[in-house]
């Protein structure tokens, strides 16, 4: 029995799913010119992390080398390098 399904239209058309649903804490969030990039809000004083990044390793890596902390995960509390010292 082979149950591999075929390559399905291209590859390159993935389909993306809905808007994300709502969460209460949601602190990296699609970006606003670019919906496949990350930016990161602190949860302190709503200023936001200014290099959109498509991903969140990438991003959170940059924005604690800029001096935010917070939890290492999309989902906060993240605070921006103001706010984290
Ligand atoms: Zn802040």
């Amino acid at each position: 029995m082979n149950d591999k399904a075929p390559a399905d239209g291209d590859a390159a058309g993935a389909t993306v799913p809905s808007p994300l649903p709502r969460k209460p804490i949601v602190t990296a969030i699609p970006g606003d010119r670019d919906a496949s990039t990350l930016v990161l809000i602190c949860d302190h004083c709503g200023r936001t992390y200014p290099e959109p990044s498509p991903e969140w390793a990438g991003l959170w890596q940059a924005a604690t080398a800029a001096g935010w902390g917070g939890r290492g995960r999309p989902v906060g509390p993240h605070r921006c390098q103001v706010c984290a010292v």
